[in-house]
């Protein structure tokens, strides 16, 4: 197990769909242990995988003290309940928005021994499963902020020390908003 470099906002690996997990193997094994050992040194609530530089489905969690992985998530909403709170990511340090996010989530995949396994969350632990399974679809949490947060948001992340002017990043709209139009 080691702590593995973060790729942070601007990094195309961020934005690239991921891969289902197929072999469930010594080398996802491996690549658990990297996403929850960096995970926790960083002291995030979650990390997926791409956020590693690694292309597959595959996120950790550590939310009021329960820690975990799924693999190849899917995610159900049992009701329409949202909740409104502030969400960062290790991707983008030192950014924290308001982020609409549902507030119940079944989410569904498989350990990494390739048993089924079911997440079901609330409050943080729902917005964390959202917000990792979206890094899977290449989505970040700028993308579901309403246009004026997110232009307040880029304006931050220029400003800060990591921001590399170089390689600017492009900010799209999710293609699987939550909330209609309302959210683009
Ligand atoms: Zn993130």
């Amino acid at each position: 197990m080691t702590v593995q470099p973060i790729r942070l906002f601007g990094d195309p690996v961020l934005r690239t769909p991921a891969d289902p997990v197929v072999d469930f193997d010594a080398e996802l094994r491996r690549l658990v242990a990297d996403l929850v050992e960096t995970m926790q040194e960083q002291e995030g609530a979650g990390l997926a995988a791409p956020q590693l530089g690694v292309g597959l489905r595959v996120f950790a969690f550590d939310v009021d003290d329960v820690v975990g992985h799924l693999i190849n998530p899917v995610l159900e909403f049992p009701d329409e309940e949202e909740q409104e709170g502030p969400e960062g990511c290790l991707s983008i340090p030192g950014i924290y928005v308001d982020t609409k996010r549902r507030m119940n989530v079944v989410a569904s995949g498989f350990n990494q021994h390739g048993d089924p396994v079911r997440l079901i969350g609330s409050g943080l632990m729902a917005r964390c499963a959202q917000h990792e399974t979206d890094h899977l679809d290449g989505v970040l949490f700028l993308d579901r902020l309403d246009a004026d947060a997110r232009k307040d948001a880029m304006k931050e992340i220029r400003q800060a020390d990591w921001y590399d002017a170089g390689a600017p990043p492009v900010v799209k709209t999710s293609p699987h908003s939550l909330f209609g139009t309302g959210n683009r």
